[in-house]
């Protein structure tokens, strides 16, 4: 990795940090884009908004082939990250953009907005883009420039976007910005299931969130067959309405991912779904077992943590094999700098053979 910082001495990750800070502290992003809540903490990386913690979890509904959400603090950023992230332009350039056309009878939500009336403004401003300006028949939009013309909004926003952006340059966009081609393409079912079920998901931004669980996945062992002499194995996550899925893995049976994987925890802590497929180019992907995690345990760990005093000790369970769950190892809820982590390894059910290993910490919301 190349490094361009200032002082040799200096740890590139320091210099990373330092961006990324400097990023935050930007006049626009240092107000929610999507509610004005101050000092927000997350940010779409696939979009490039600095958002609150109430609007990140509506984003996370949104599915990350729309919104991909990485906190500012708690994440790790590499360079190239952050350099995507400043490309993208930062909040007062994106609102112009995706804000373009707000219909004046459409109020902007502020931060003690329902999470109703939230959720239902976010999926419009950018599932439907409906506030955006129309690409070719522009004909609803008043504030259309002429054919062609770039505005350049953001400090570093000419290179990456023009002003009057069309829907493949936005999917361009998007696919630039970490959401590869194979993802994209892996999810065509997923969305059309998507567009029959709208009811049920645009319910999913409603569900208020109890905290957020970072799901490492790191290996599988011993998977399945389904080319032939191999698979090319990727897992998917889903927890409630919500779903994200690791890169895939080309013709191995033992993967490594490390992978880290963020899912918000809804109130009624439904269990953690893992899914493992074989990609497949040409056909449906196959599946190669499942497995569910019931997480409860450890948020409600995480919760109790949070909430005692620094001097009084906190239980962390130890989970014993039984009759209904797959765990190969004990599941050890344990502490580590002030994290509340559990690893597993679970056997993969409803196919003939796999382990996955995969780690979870939570982060309760309590603040
Ligand atoms: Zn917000």
């Amino acid at each position: 990795m190349s490094s361009k910082h200032e002082s040799p001495d200096k740890k590139d990750v320091s210099g990373t940090h330092k961006r990324l800070s400097n990023l935050m502290h930007q006049a626009g992003n240092r107000y929610c884009a999507d509610c004005g809540t101050p000092e927000p903490k997350w940010v779409s990386s696939s979009l490039g908004v600095f958002i609150c913690i109430k609007c990140s979890g509506i984003h996370r509904s949104l599915g990350v082939h729309i919104s991909k959400i990485a906190s500012l603090k708690l994440d790790q950023w590499s360079d190239e990250q952050v350099d995507a992230l400043e490309k993208l332009g930062g909040n007062t350039f994106l609102n112009k953009k995706y804000e373009a056309c707000l219909p004046s009878n459409i109020k902007k939500p502020k931060p003690h907005t329902s999470i109703e009336e939230r959720s239902e403004y976010i999926r419009k401003k950018y599932e439907e883009l409906q506030f955006m300006m129309e690409s070719d028949e522009n004909s609803l939009c008043p504030f259309v420039p002429s054919q062609g013309r770039s505005v350049s909004l953001g400090p570093s926003s000419s290179s990456c976007y023009t002003y009057h952006i069309d829907n493949k340059k936005y999917e361009k966009a998007l696919t630039r910005h970490h959401i590869g081609h194979a993802f994209r393409k892996s999810w065509t079912r997923k969305d059309s299931e998507h567009k029959c079920s709208k009811k049920s998901t645009s319910l999913a931004g409603m569900v208020e969130f109890v905290g957020l669980i970072k799901v490492n996945v790191r290996k599988g062992t011993h998977l399945a067959i389904r080319d032939v002499v191999t698979s090319d194995p990727y897992v998917i996550l889903s927890l409630g309405h919500q779903s994200v899925k690791t890169r895939v893995i080309r013709n191995n049976l033992n993967p490594v991912w490390n992978e880290s994987l963020m899912l918000s925890i809804p109130e009624n802590i439904p269990p953690l779904k893992v899914l493992v497929y074989d990609k497949d180019t040409f056909s449906t992907d196959d599946f190669m077992g499942e497995a569910e995690i019931d997480i409860q345990p450890l948020v409600l760990a995480a919760i109790a943590y949070e909430k005692s005093t620094a001097n009084e000790s906190v239980q962390l369970e130890k989970f014993v094999e039984s009759r209904d769950n797959t765990l190969v190892r004990d599941g050890v809820i344990s502490l580590e700098d002030g994290k509340i982590k559990q690893e597993i390894s679970v056997r993969l059910q409803n196919v003939e053979r796999g382990v996955l290993e995969i780690e979870l910490e939570c982060v309760p919301l309590i603040q």
